[in-house]
């Protein structure tokens, strides 16, 4: 069976940033090179959370928005044309007898390669949904889980649901330029950041806690007019909207990686200085590893996709040089400039 699947040098899973980078790395080290992500999308959390946010902290690139970013790291991704594969979440890994892996995904399917580097934050990231029977169907009208492009909220009355760091960050961002922003959030202390939350109450931000969302008025399509109510005195009160935004949270399903097989530690895993997991093959990166004063920062995982990729290669090739190969050297560069 094993041998009608294509073999892979590196199978990639997640293609958060540090996936993107460490793919980009693979195909520099002439790897052949697969990348499979459970969102229909590449970013990771950058995508997810924070496509609008300016970016500070990557060596070199003063400023940026997550979108942006993303554009960027998928352009540098795809420079030696690795194979993506979106909207399959991965269930199982088996290492076989000849050493190679077989890897599953939740749809059935089944992947071949030499070596494997986790890249999957701390898990699939799947987004807490409004617990309201008729939400799903505003979610393809006015209904959003995630802020994508602000200008299409100016001059339009907003309705922000959560009371965590992106709620009241959301709210911030949209009070200057939407007509009306108003926060509704079930309990009466918010949890984000203290200056952030200072600067929504100064604001013209409309703030009711502690008060839930609990109809939704409409065509099926454009929610009209939202019924909060009050969740200590069960009063309610209808309140017009042309956008809902909800920021309730997310879950992260680190779904069966657990059950791999790599030694773990606070839900990540434990790494070595070369970037493998306990066992041989498998190497993790970005968010998901572990070893002594990790920082989950982009900028670090950017080091450890290298260095993961190079371990990979060795492991390949036992007798190969370890090197860090610069791209400024690279001739096959010459012809892409
Ligand atoms: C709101 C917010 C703001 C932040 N701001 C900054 C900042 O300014 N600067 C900074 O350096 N860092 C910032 N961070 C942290 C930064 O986003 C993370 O460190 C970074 O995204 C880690 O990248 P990653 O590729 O390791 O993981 P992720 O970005 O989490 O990507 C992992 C990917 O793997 C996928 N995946 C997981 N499990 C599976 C599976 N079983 N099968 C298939 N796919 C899977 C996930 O769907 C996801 O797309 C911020 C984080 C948040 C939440």
């Amino acid at each position: 069976m094993e041998k009608e699947l294509e073999l892979y040098d590196v199978t990639i899973v997640g293609g958060g940033p540090v996936g993107l980078f460490t793919a980009f790395y693979s195909g520099m080290r002439e790897m052949k090179t697969k990348i499979l992500e459970y969102l229909p999308f590449l970013g990771g959390k950058v995508s997810y959370f924070y496509p609008e946010k300016i970016i500070r902290d990557v060596g070199g690139i003063p400023a940026v928005t997550g979108d942006t970013f993303t554009e960027q790291l998928i352009e540098q991704a795809t420079t030696f044309d690795p194979t993506i594969v979106l909207g399959k979440q991965v269930t199982t890994l088996q290492k076989l007898e000849n050493g190679n892996f077989i890897v599953r995904t939740n749809d059935g399917e089944e992947h071949y390669s030499r070596t494997i580097i986790l890249a999957t934050g701390f898990g699939s990231l799947k987004t807490i949904k409004l617990d309201i029977p008729e939400a799903t169907t505003y979610e393809s009208g006015n209904l959003h889980y995630t802020v994508r492009n602000l200008e299409k909220f100016r001059g339009k009355k907003i309705v922000i649901s959560g009371g965590g760091n992106s709620a009241i960050d959301w709210a911030n961002e949209l009070e200057p330029i939407a007509e009306e922003v108003t926060l509704i959030y079930r309990k009466e202390t918010f949890s984000g950041i203290e200056s952030n939350i200072s600067k929504m109450k100064n604001s013209s931000v409309n703030v009711l806690t502690p008060y839930e969302v609990v109809i939704l008025n409409g065509d099926g399509e454009i929610i009209s007019d939202i019924v909060i109510e009050n969740v200590k005195t069960k009063g309610q009160q209808t309140i017009s909207s042309d956008h809902l935004i909800v920021n309730h949270g997310f879950a992260i399903d680190l779904g069966d990686i657990a059950g791999w097989g790599c030694d773990m530690a606070d839900g990540t895993i434990k790494v070595d200085n070369t970037m493998q997991t306990s066992i041989p093959g498998i190497f993790a990166v970005g968010d998901i590893a572990n070893y002594p004063n990790k920082l989950h920062l982009i900028a670090g995982g950017f080091n450890e996709g290298p260095i993961a990729v190079n371990s990979a290669k060795l492991h390949i090739a036992p007798s190969e040089e370890l090197k860090a190969l610069f791209s400024t050297n690279m001739e096959s560069f010459q012809d892409k400039s």
